[in-house]
C-alpha cells in the first residue's frame, strides 16, 4: 500500500514499518499531547475508562491558553441553569453559534459539541470536584439566555488548577511537564502508533500508545504559519500562550488530514499599549468609546472585541484611545484585567477632555467635537455617527483614557474531525488510533477572520471535545485486547 505520511514531512512523523522495530520507553493506552483545558479534560475522560493515561506538557506548568482565560464556558440545559429557571436548549444554543458565525461551521457538529456541553459541565461540577457557577452578572453578547458557566473567581488557572487536582485523584493519570512532544510516529500507512517525548533532564522518550489525543492547541505563537494562514495577524501583538505553536496542526497534515477554516481566529480591539494588559471589553459595553490618533471615531465600537482588534491595527500606528469616565472605572476595577491595567500605569485620569486630547497628543478641537457628538448620541438627542445604538449614560468627567491596539487570542482553524474527534482525511476516513480537540481541531468561529468568534466558543470547544476525545479514545483503547 502506498504511504499516507508525505515524504516530505518525515521531520514531523517518524514512519516505521511496525511497532515491534521501536525501542519503546513506555507503553500507555492513551497519550495526550498538550496540558491544556482541552488535554486534562480528556485525560479525566479516559481515565474514567480504566485505561492508563499518559499526558505530556511541554511547558513547566499545565494551563496553556486555558489559564489566561476567564474560565467562561457556554452550556445549554444544565443543572444550574434548571435551578436558576434559565430556559434554554441545545438548539438555541447552536443557532446563536451559527447566527455569529454565519453558518461558518458545519451544523451538525455545532449541535453535537452544543448537545454535549450541558453534560460536560455537569459532570466537572458533580463528579469531579471542578466548580462551575451559572454566570448571571450580564447577558453575554450574542449569548441568547443566561449559558455562560465559570468559576466563581473567574479565571483560568483556577480552573486548571482544579482539573489538575481531579486528574491527580486518578492512579491511573501520569501528567510529565517539561515534555514537548517532537514528532509522531505512524506505521506507513499513517496508523498513529505513539510519539516521541523530550523529557527534560531524560532526553527522547518513546511513547507507544493506543490512541493519542492532540490537544495542543493552535498556532497563535507561530509567526511562520501566522503568515501562511493569517497574514493580517503576523505581524500583531499575541496575547495568548507561548506554547502554542502550531506542531498538533503540522502533524496532522503530515499524516494526511484535512485542515479547515485555517483563517479563522479570535482576536481583541482592546489590548493597553505598550504594556500588554487587557482592558476588559466591560469598559466599551458599560459607555465608553475609542478614537484614532486624528481624535476621530473610526466605527461602531459595540460591533464585538473580536472583529474590533482590525479596525483598531487600520488606524495610525495600529492604535486607538480607549476614553471612559469615573462611573466606568468603578464598575470595572474589580476586574483583575483592569486592575493589571491600572497597576501599570496604563490608565491615565483627566479633568477635561482638552487636557486628555493634550495628554495622548490628540487634536484637541477634533476630539471636543467627537465627544460632543457621542454625548448626544449617548443621551439619545441624535444619531451616532457611528451608528452605535448601545451606550451607558453619557460620561460627565472625570474621565479617563488608556492607549490601546488590537491582538491575537488564538487560532480557529485546525484538523477536521468527527462527532468520536477522530481525525480525519479529506476523504472521510479516520487517520486510525489519532483524536483531537481544541484549538488543534477547527473550531465553530467560522470560515476565516475574527468576526464569527461568539464570545467564549474556545472554552466551548476546547473542554467539551477533551471530553469526548477522552470518552472515545479510552473507551476505544480499553476494547484492544493486548
Ligand atoms: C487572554 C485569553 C482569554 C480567553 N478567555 C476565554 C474565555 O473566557 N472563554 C473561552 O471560551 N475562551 C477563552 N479564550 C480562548 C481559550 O482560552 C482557548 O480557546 C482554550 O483555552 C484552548 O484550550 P486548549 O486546551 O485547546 O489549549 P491550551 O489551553 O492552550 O493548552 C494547550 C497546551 O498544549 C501545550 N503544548 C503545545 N505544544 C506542545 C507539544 N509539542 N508537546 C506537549 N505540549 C504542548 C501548551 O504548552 C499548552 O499548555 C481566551 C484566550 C485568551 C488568550
Amino acid at each position: 500500500m502506498m504511504s499516507q505520511v508525505q515524504m516530505s514531512d518525515k521531520e514531523r512523523i517518524r514512519v516505521v514499518h511496525a511497532a515491534e522495530e521501536v525501542p519503546w520507553d513506555i507503553e500507555v493506552d492513551v497519550l495526550v499531547i498538550g496540558g491544556g483545558g482541552c488535554g486534562l479534560v480528556a485525560a479525566l475522560a479516559a481515565a474514567q475508562k480504566g485505561v492508563q493515561v499518559f499526558v505530556v506538557e511541554k511547558e513547566k506548568t499545565a494551563g496553556g491558553n486555558t489559564s489566561l482565560s476567564q474560565a467562561m464556558v457556554p452550556a445549554a440545559g444544565t443543572r444550574l441553569q434548571k435551578e436558576a429557571n434559565v430556559a434554554d436548549s441545545v438548539e438555541q444554543m447552536a443557532q446563536d453559534i451559527l447566527k455569529k458565525n454565519h453558518a461558518g461551521s458545519d451544523p451538525e457538529m455545532t449541535r453535537h459539541i452544543a448537545a454535549h456541553a450541558a453534560q460536560l459541565v455537569d459532570w466537572l461540577n458533580d463528579s469531579q470536584g471542578v466548580p462551575f457557577e451559572l454566570v448571571t452578572d450580564f447577558l453575554y453578547p450574542g449569548h441568547s439566555t443566561y449559558r455562560i458557566h465559570a468559576n466563581h473567581t473567574r479565571k483560568g488557572l483556577h480552573l486548571v488548577n482544579n482539573l489538575v487536582a481531579a486528574a491527580a485523584k486518578f492512579p491511573n493519570i501520569d501528567i510529565a511537564y517539561n515534555a514537548p512532544a517532537k514528532r509522531l510516529i505512524a506505521d506507513e500507512n499513517g496508523a498513529v502508533l505513539g510519539a516521541e517525548i523530550e523529557i527534560k533532564g531524560i532526553g527522547t522518550n518513546l511513547a507507544r500508545a493506543k490512541k493519542v489525543i492532540l490537544a495542543l492547541n493552535g498556532f497563535g505563537a507561530n509567526r511562520e504559519m501566522l503568515k501562511r494562514y493569517i497574514p493580517e495577524m503576523s505581524e500583531a501583538y499575541y496575547f495568548g500562550h507561548e506554547g502554542n505553536t502550531g506542531e498538533g496542526i503540522l502533524w496532522g497534515e503530515a499524516l494526511g488530514a484535512a485542515l479547515e477554516s485555517m483563517a479563522a481566529y479570535q482576536s481583541h480591539g482592546s489590548v493597553a499599549h505598550p504594556h500588554g494588559t487587557l482592558v476588559t471589553w466591560a469598559v466599551i459595553s458599560l459607555g465608553g468609546y475609542q478614537v484614532n490618533l486624528q481624535g476621530q471615531r473610526f466605527v461602531n465600537e459595540y460591533h464585538g472585541y473580536s472583529e474590533h482588534a482590525l479596525d483598531v491595527l487600520a488606524q495610525e500606528g495600529g492604535v486607538a484611545v480607549e476614553i471612559f469616565n469615573q462611573r466606568i472605572y468603578d464598575a470595572v476595577l474589580s476586574y483583575e484585567d483592569f486592575q493589571q491595567c491600572v497597576t501599570m500605569g496604563a490608565i491615565k485620569r483627566f479633568e477635561s477632555i482638552e487636557a486628555l486630547a493634550a495628554g495622548f497628543g490628540l487634536p484637541a478641537v477634533k476630539l471636543l467635537e467627537t465627544h460632543e457628538a457621542f454625548q448626544k448620541a449617548a443621551g439619545k438627542e441624535a444619531k451616532d455617527p457611528q451608528g452605535r445604538v448601545e451606550f451607558g449614560p453619557p460620561l460627565m468627567p472625570p474621565f479617563y483614557a488608556v492607549k490601546v491596539t488590537g491582538a491575537l487570542f488564538h487560532t480557529q482553524g485546525g484538523l477536521k474531525i468527527d462527532q468520536q474527534a477522530r481525525v480525519l482525511r479529506p476523504d472521510g476516513s479516520c487517520i486510525p488510533h489519532l483524536y483531537a480537540g481544541g484549538g488543534t481541531a477547527v473550531g465553530l468561529s467560522g470560515k476565516a477572520g475574527p468576526a464569527g468568534y461568539l464570545s467564549a466558543n474556545g472554552l466551548l470547544a476546547a473542554l467539551t471535545l477533551g471530553k469526548i476525545a477522552g470518552d472515545e479514545a479510552g473507551q476505544a483503547a480499553a476494547s484492544i485486547v493486548p
